[in-house]
């Protein structure tokens, strides 16, 4: 055990402590959000190539039925959040960015809205290959926010070997409390997900990470897993970016991924908890993912909470839905605040990696509100926090000069997981992280 063990908690060097705002939703248990009429589903909510539709217009489908399948290897399936009818395949915005295809279904009126479809399969005689193939089948993707395919991680290159799945139940974003309360209820599921995910990887060991602002999420995993080996439920001190894949390793496992490395590389495979509950609940009845649970939280929100929301749900309706009546869609994050998104308009629907919604304060979303930036004072704070060990001042001056090829070639830019320490701490309010997904977007431009 590390020596942070015994000098206030486990956990990585740098980082930062932002107050945790999780009361608002923390203690309520997860609801059911009612079915929109109308449901929207890009082919494209996850990393990977789009999926290919199955349907067509005039289709009638029923719950659970893939709607679309996957488009080979990295990509994969999608399938219908409601029992109706497919009204079309139309450009729809996203909170991407750009329009891309969505299958439009019209909700059956007074259905029951019960999953009505199921592929057979005997989990236990499953090779981990197959058992990855199956998680594929199963349309799921990372719950943490990236949307990253979960097969994918799952299918650890020849050569290597992962001894140890590490399971992120950190959730160190303000606001969001989704991942506690799933700990808290799902609990078995979670277990159940990790077991079938120590399969697929081949990992002998588990090891679950929550923090210390979550002892009840603590008891309940360590109460699952009495008398198992193989899996362990860590505790480890509140600090933001634990979440992320590097620092939880090294938290947990005192390893460090080198640069420009994967975590298979020094024998580990992370996953989300969220992920973990979808495996462990899915996978057994052989049913794809459909829907996934959210905190909506913030000033103007009427009901608060967790709320288990079908996948495809548009925006608009969630926030009608909970009491929230402003148009502005500046105000609106999806995700966390450290490292969620803005959205553009609020006619986007709920994707597969949406962890969170946030309604910011009025005219928190106007930039003439924002305090104006000033020049660097030189006062070392973003390089105290950055928990990759990046120089931010230098990249920031550097930014501003467009220098970005050198950011990237002398100063690791592309270590930079933009987590957002570095602005939250700079006295002189510089948006560090905003230049540098700038810099790294036009670097990739470049280079392809
Ligand atoms: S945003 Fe990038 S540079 Fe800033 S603290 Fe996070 S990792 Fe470091
Ligand atoms: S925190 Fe801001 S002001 Fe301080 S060194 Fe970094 S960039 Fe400069």
């Amino acid at each position: 055990m590390s020596v942070l063990s015994f000098l206030g908690g486990l956990t990585f060097p740098r980082g930062i402590e932002p107050p945790g705002r999780k009361d608002q939703t923390r203690k309520q248990a997860i609801r059911r959000l009612s079915f929109a009429p109308r449901m929207v589903l890009p082919l494209t909510q996850h990393f990977g190539r789009p999926a290919r539709p199955l349907v067509t217009r005039g289709q009638e489908v029923v719950r659970g039925e893939p709607i679309a399948e996957a488009d080979g290897w990295p990509s994969v399936p999608i399938h219908a959040p409601v029992t109706g009818t497919v009204e079309g395949i139309e450009l729809m915005p996203t909170a991407r960015g750009p329009k891309t295809e969505a299958i439009l279904l019209r909700t059956a009126p007074g259905d029951s809205q019960v999953v009505r479809w199921s592929r057979e399969r005997t989990l236990e005689a499953l090779s981990g290959e197959e058992l990855v193939e199956a998680i594929r089948d199963a349309g799921i993707v990372g719950q943490g926010g990236a949307s990253f395919p979960t097969h994918l991680k799952f299918a650890v290159p020849e050569g290597y070997t992962v001894d140890t799945l590490v399971v992120n139940g950190c959730e160190c974003e303000p606001f969001l409390s989704a991942d506690h309360r799933l700990m808290v209820e799902a609990t078995d599921s979670i277990i159940d997900g990790v077991r079938l995910a120590m399969r697929a990887v081949g990992a002998p060991e588990a090891v679950i990470g929550v923090e210390d602002n979550k002892p009840d999420a603590v008891a309940a995993l360590q109460a699952a897993v009495a008398g198992e080996d193989a899996i362990r439920v860590v505790q480890l001190k509140s600090k933001y970016p634990q979440g992320s894949e590097k620092m939880l390793i090294k938290a947990l496992l005192d390893r460090e991924v080198p640069s420009g490395g994967l975590p298979y590389e020094i024998g580990a495979v992370v996953n989300n908890i969220g992920t973990m509950a979808q495996l462990g609940y899915l996978l057994p009845r052989g049913e794809g993912l459909i829907e996934r649970v959210i905190t909506v939280a913030g000033p103007g929100v009427e009901r608060p909470g967790n709320y288990r929301v079908p996948v495809g749900t548009p925006l608009r309706y969630l926030l009608e839905e909970v009491g929230f009546e402003g148009d502005d869609p500046s105000r609106i994050i999806l995700g966390g605040p450290m490292m969620g998104n803005t959205v553009a308009f609020l006619d986007v629907p709920i994707t597969k990696g949406v962890s969170g919604v946030l309604v910011l304060p009025e005219g928190a979303g106007d930039e003439s509100e924002q305090p104006p930036t000033q020049p660097c004072i030189r006062c070392g704070r973003c390089v105290e926090v950055c928990p990759v060990g990046l120089n931010p001042a230098e990249l920031g001056r550097l930014a501003a000069k467009r220098q970005y090829a050198v950011m990237e070639e002398r100063f690791h830019l592309n270590d930079c997981f933009e987590c957002g320490c570095c602005s939250y701490v700079c006295p002189s309010n510089i948006p560090l992280v905003q230049y540098f997904r700038i810099a790294k977007s036009l670097n990739w431009e470049r280079a392809s």
